[in-house]
This record gives structure tokens, sequence and C-alpha cells, in this order.
């Protein structure tokens, strides 16, 4: 009983720390484009050719996105 305290308490724990990475980010929607802004004004998007697009931090993480070298 006791073990089955802790398992779920390991459990909401983890719960609170993915609900408090999922934010949203911006992307430039290149091919060639490689990281996620946290603004959608950074310098680092002003070069984007294509659309910007906002998507989740999970979402940037599964498109292998990196944080942009320009965020403070
Ligand atoms: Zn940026």
């Amino acid at each position: 009983m006791k073990k089955l305290l802790l398992i779920s308490s390991i459990a909401l724990t983890s719960l609170s720390f993915t609900s408090s990475t999922y934010y949203d980010v911006y992307i430039c929607d290149s091919t060639t484009a490689k990281k996620y802004h946290l603004k959608k004004d950074c310098r680092g998007l002003s070069n984007c050719k294509a659309e910007v697009k906002k998507i989740t931090l999970t979402k940037a993480k599964e498109l292998k996105r990196t944080l942009c070298g320009w965020e403070d």
C-alpha cells in the first residue's frame, strides 16, 4: 500500500513537470530552419522567408528544433 502511494506521487510530480513545459514557441516553416523561438519578434525570425508558425514546445522538440541563439 505504501509503495502504491509512492508511485502515484511520482506520477503526479512528472505530470506537473510536463504541464510546466507545455507552452507555445515560434518556428520558421522552412526546411532549412532548425531553431525555435520564444518571441515572435525575435531577430532570428526576421530572416525567415517562409511562414512563421506558432506551435507547442513539445512539437518543436519532436521536429528536432533547438532554441534559437538570439534568445536571452
Ligand atoms: Zn529566436
